[in-house]
């Protein structure tokens, strides 16, 4: 017999709208499509009920990065994201050397296969120096397709995006090896023109690493990446919406732009997320954080952020006055889609996992549900 749990009273958020005093059943860990009339039910009236979050893009959090921590450290930071709401997270490596990042892979592809993380995303070494941000300079390399490929084999299955300057040389046929693979080739950290950004488009990336940040700004005579990636409706663009990252309105007009379908938000964050101001490494660069603020020791450049998504939803719903209904495609629904695992979560549909965040009337996260059991539990009354 299964054990039901129902979760009724809320504003279920689901694919088609948002459902008033709407209910979801909860059995075996999925979500179900019915319960038995005696079923114990919890009382969520007042509050928001939406998919569990899925990040793409994330380096780290409680302390620990996914770069360089020992496999209880990764574990640990994937947790602490999970107590802010993202029960799907990708774990993302820094620059590295190849050797490094190739046994690492090899590493987290374990954590992928025992299912606590969705997989691998490489985010250099085949970035643009021109553009490196926390990157380290002398590890950086021109994408060859024989050295992505060999990232890719030692993830085993598990490399869901990386992230490229196209414009390098290599870099169009590395984009097209990935598409060949199944792995999402992301144009990032590129100093990329707009016609260049538009051929890698034409090969097959579908993913902006972080829109406006790592890249030229939008001139109105070179247009650069910015335009040709907001305008491509192949592309869903990634935005950090910290506060930092972004000015409201740079995140307004990505968003007004690309349309819902195509924006997702993501944390970047680095090991102090969850964790607190101090002195952190971002692979071997030394990080500074105040007030919640991640900038380069040497040379202030931001380093990442300390963001969770929780923060990230609150902020799209009180301070950028997004609907509800869009904010929760950005932050489950469409990169669930873009990394594949749509059919097992993303959104809140009977048997998909029962992966879900409680919000309060305020979007303050109260709960979280991951696999069917509460990561928190809210307390209510
Ligand atoms: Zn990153």
């Amino acid at each position: 017999m299964a054990d039901h749990k129902v979760l009724a009273g809320a504003r279920v958020v689901l694919p088609t709208g948002t459902v008033d005093n709407g209910r979801v059943i909860v059995a075996d860990g999925r979500i179900s499509g019915h319960a038995p009339a005696d079923a114990p039910a919890v009382d969520l009236s007042g509050h928001w009920i939406v998919p569990g979050f899925v990040d793409m893009h994330n380096h780290g959090g409680g302390g620990a990065s996914f770069t360089s921590g020992t496999v209880e450290e990764v574990l640990k930071g994937v947790h602490t994201h999970r107590l802010h709401g993202t029960t799907t997270t990708v774990a993302s490596t820094v620059t590295g050397d190849m050797d490094f990042l190739a046994h690492r892979a090899g590493e987290l592809s374990e954590l992928a296969e025992q299912g606590d993380i969705a997989g691998i995303h490489f985010e250099g070494p085949f970035i643009s120096p021109c553009r490196k941000g926390a990157h380290s300079e002398a590890l950086l390399r021109d994408p060859d397709p024989a050295e992505v490929r060999k990232l890719v084999d030692a993830a085993r299955g598990h490399a869901r995006m990386v992230t490229l300057a196209t414009e390098l040389p290599g870099g169009i046929d590395s984009v097209r090896l990935l598409a060949e693979h199944g792995v999402i080739a992301a144009i990032g950290h590129t100093d990329a023109t707009y016609e260049q950004t538009a051929e890698a488009i034409e090969a097959g990336a579908t993913v902006a690493t972080h829109l406006y940040n790592a890249m030229p700004a939008l001139g109105h005579r070179a247009p650069g990446p910015i335009a040709a990636l907001l305008e491509d409706e192949r592309v869903t663009v990634e935005l950090i919406n910290d506060g930092t990252h972004l000015h409201p309105a740079a995140l307004e007009l990505a968003f007004r732009h690309a349309g819902p379908d195509r924006v997702a938000f993501i944390t970047d964050a680095m090991d102090a997320a969850g964790f607190g101001d101090g002195v952190y490494h971002l692979g071997p660069l030394e990080v500074e954080v105040r007030e919640g603020v991640a900038r380069l020791a040497e040379g202030g450049s931001i380093a990442g952020s300390t963001l969770t998504l929780d923060t990230a939803f609150k902020r799209a719903a009180t301070i950028d006055r997004l609907p509800v209904e869009s904010i929760v495609r950005a932050v489950s629904a469409n990169p669930a889609k873009l990394l594949g695992v749509y059919d097992e979560v993303g959104s809140l549909e009977p048997g998909k996992y029962a992966d879900l965040v409680v919000l309060d009337a305020e979007f303050t996260l109260v709960g979280v549900m991951r696999r069917g059991e509460w990561v928190i539990e809210p307390q209510l009354g």
